[in-house]
């Protein structure tokens, strides 16, 4: 899995595994935007970001985490929060 590292907020996006690169919608497909070959959702659309320890892969419904033992990516499942359970705080440094 390749993911982008630039300041700011495309960093830790994941991109595309063959190129690195974003991807489009061509054909009603998802395409590498490097070599135009048909990709899975998560991969350059910014549906997917690796979390700032680099265990997590953080999705729109899923989450994967790294097991250690086996190097494999496991699927989590995601409840997303409901309408009005999400607080707003204030950054404080
Ligand atoms: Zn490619």
């Amino acid at each position: 899995m390749k993911f982008l590292q630039q300041d700011g907020m495309f960093d830790r996006q994941r991109m595309t595994d063959c190129c690195g690169r974003s991807s489009t919608y061509c054909d009603h497909a998802l395409c590498c935007k490097g070599c135009y070959r048909e990709v899975e959702h998560g991969q350059g659309d910014g549906g997917e970001y690796l979390s700032p320890d680099g265990k997590t892969l953080i999705g729109h419904n899923l989450r994967y985490e790294l097991d250690l033992d086996t190097k494999k990516w496991i699927s989590v499942e995601i409840t997303p929060p409901t309408l009005g359970s999400v607080d707003v705080v204030e950054w404080v440094s």
